[in-house]
Order: structure tokens, then sequence, then C-alpha cells
């Protein structure tokens, strides 16, 4: 068997979602709504039942998805992605980053990543025979040390940094001026960026999301990596893109022909209804998910407990040093067999030894979120 799949284990993220599920806890592990998608998605999607496409569309994403795609894409950033050459539609943001880092790097290549990293991307580095090179965010404020980032990306062999913008699992939002920190390094070492910015419209005031294909000189070496399931709440659609200029989109359109053939067709048909929504669907996405935050992390601070205060993203990591517990994946484990919640150990996120943390996420209905708090309080 290929060596390379002997160096990273399966995803702790989903492994975590079949431990929930076996013993029955409220699932905060991985993160994915329980309540419905918008009404007029799901009534588009039964009409399509019935009137198909129910046969493959074009192998880079039916055309009008790209069309409505490249029209909310220049909404939100200014940016105007030719729907013919410039996008491919993937299976979910995870195919999106796997053909996007299958065509920038060789075997022997490095890839940047920030940690805390969602654990897809070292397993992905991996998989292109490439090795990760690991750059930590403050555990006090998730700042980065410009030059440690430049020594990394300064390093031999490197071809792009990972930018996942919000952050998965820190919450971090980057600001303009980090992210023109990071865009001025990738020029000097003339470097790709691939972002996975599935986040972007889940940001909490006063923090605002900019998309780093918009600063200077860096349209042609941004591969944005961004899908519909966290914004449109259709995680299991598996409806992703790729966003990138059009030499190295060549590239990912081959990768993607041959690793997928194409996103489901029906879905993309139906989610057609889902970019053309107006401003108010995203404010009203906005305000929901500000609740939820609000809801889960007075809940969380009235319990006394320690987190981060997520500045984007629906994730939230708690310190649970004060249970003495060897290690965070038995904490994880007691946490889903005796009080009923399931989390993701920390240590799946970081480089770093750390195994005090836990990733605990609010994607939920008031209902689970207050019945989560309630079983959290048999912690202590
Ligand atoms: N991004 C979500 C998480 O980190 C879901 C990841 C996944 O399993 N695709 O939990």
């Amino acid at each position: 068997l290929s060596k390379r799949t002997e160096t990273f284990t399966d995803s702790v993220i989903r492994r975590m979602t079949r431990i929930a599920n076996a013993c029955g806890a409220i699932n905060l592990s991985q993160g994915f709504p329980d309540f419905d998608p918008p009404e007029a998605l799901t009534k588009r999607l039964s009409e399509v039942a019935l009137t198909g496409p129910h046969q493959y569309a074009i192998t880079f994403g039916a055309q009008n998805f790209r069309e409505a795609l490249s029209d909310k894409q220049f909404h939100f950033s200014g940016l105007r992605y030719d729907p013919q050459k410039e996008m491919v539609i993937t299976c979910g943001s995870t195919e999106a980053m796997m053909a996007s880092m299958m065509s920038v790097c060789n075997p022997g290549d490095k890839v940047v990543l920030f940690s805390p990293f969602y654990e897809n991307y070292s397993a992905d580095t991996i998989l292109c025979g490439a090795t990760p090179v690991y750059v930590p965010l403050s555990p006090v404020d998730l700042s980065f040390d410009a030059n440690v980032l430049e020594s990394a990306m300064a390093q031999p062999g490197v071809k792009a940094l990972v930018l996942c913008n919000p952050a998965n699992p820190s919450g971090k939002v980057f600001t303009h001026e980090e992210l023109s920190i990071i865009a001025s390094l990738a020029v000097k070492y003339d470097l790709y960026v691939i972002t996975d910015e599935v986040y972007e419209h889940i940001v909490f005031a006063p923090h605002r999301h900019t998309y780093i294909a918009m600063l200077p000189g860096m349209f042609e070496r941004t591969i944005e990596c961004s899908s519909l399931s966290k914004t449109y709440s259709i995680t299991g659609w598996r409806l992703g893109y790729v966003l990138a200029a059009e030499p190295v989109m060549e590239r990912i359109k081959k990768v993607h022909d041959f690793l997928t053939v194409g996103a489901a067709a029906p879905l993309m048909e139906a989610a057609v209804t889902a970019l053309r929504f107006d401003d108010s669907y995203y404010t009203g996405l906005q305000a929901h998910y500000t609740h939820m935050k609000d809801v889960f992390t007075n809940g969380l601070r009235n319990l006394g407990l320690r987190f981060t205060e997520p500045q984007g993203a629906y994730f939230v990591l708690v310190d649970i040093s004060e249970f003495g517990y060897e290690g965070d994946e038995q904490f994880c484990i007691d946490m889903a067999q005796k009080v009923g919640v399931a989390a993701v150990p920390g240590s799946s996120f970081f480089r770093e030894p750390v195994d005090h943390l836990v990733r605990l996420h609010f994607a939920k209905k008031d209902e689970t979120l207050y019945e989560a708090l309630n079983r959290l309080e048999n912690l202590k």
C-alpha cells in the first residue's frame, strides 16, 4: 500500500460524528446546521426532482450556475470571474482544495499552513507528495509573526500558502493589514495563496471579510476555494468551487475532470436560486449566526468556561485544562458518552503539542444549543 496514506489518520472531525451518532450525543463536533436550508431553495429542489436535469452537467459546472456564481462574486468582491475560463464547480470545497493543491505542487514541494488549521489541508498536502510548513498563530490573540511567516514562505520548494479566512477552528477573521502582509510576501516569493473561504458570509461585527484576491497583485496568484455548504445550509449537497486566473484554472479543471467528472447536476440547477438571492438573505444570515453565537458563548461564559471569542465562522475552542484529563481525545469520548455532547479534540488542528482545547460549533437551533448547554453543566 502507498506510503502516503500511512502518514495521516482519517479525519478526527468526521470520526467524532460517528461516535456522536453511536452514543446519541448532541453533535457539536463536525460543523453543520440542524436547521433547514432556505425554503425557496428546497422548493426549487422539489421542482427540479420532476423536471431534471438528472444526467451529467458539463464537467466544469452547469453554465447557468457558473454565470450566477460569477454575478454573486462580482457583487461581493468587485472581481468578475469569467464563467468559462476562471471557475470550476466541484464536489464541495474539499475537492476544490485537493484539485488546487494537485495543480500547483510537485512531489517534494512545500505548502505553508497556519496552525491551528483545518485538518484536510495537511492530508491534502501529503497526498500531493508535498510537505506542510507550519506557522503558529499566537494562542493569546491569534496574530502571526510576520518574520516567522516570511522565513516559512522563503524556504526553497514552497509553492503555496493555504489561507482559511474566516478561519476554522480559531474563528479568526484576518484583517486587511494582515492580508496585505501575506499578499506582499506571496508576491515577493512568487507563491500562490490557496484560500478556503467557506465562512465568507459568517462574520461578526465589527469584523469584515476581505477577499485576498482583491489586493494588489493578488488576482493572478490567488486560488479561491469556497462552497455553498455554509452560506445556504446545504453541507450535504457537496457544491463547492474554485475561482482563479486562467493559466492555473486550466490545470485545476483537468484535475477536477479526472477526479470527479462533475458536481451533481440537479443540485446545481436548484442552487442557482440561492446564488441569485438578494442582500437581505445575507443580512439575515449574519443576524442568525450572531444570535447563535451569542446564545452559545453567553451560555459557556455562565458555565465559567474559558474559550476563544469567534470573529467569524461558527466554532469556539474551549479550554479543558481545569478538568485534569490526560488528553483531549479521551476527554471528547467521555464527554460524548457521559455528558451527551460531542466535540472535536483540539490536538487534531494543531502542529504544536496542544491537548487542552476542544472545538465546539454552534450552527444549531436554539433548542439544541440550550440542551447542549444544560448537559455541559454536568462537566463540573
Ligand atoms: N468544516 C466543517 C468542520 O470543520 C465540516 C468539515 C467536513 O467534515 N467537511 O467541522
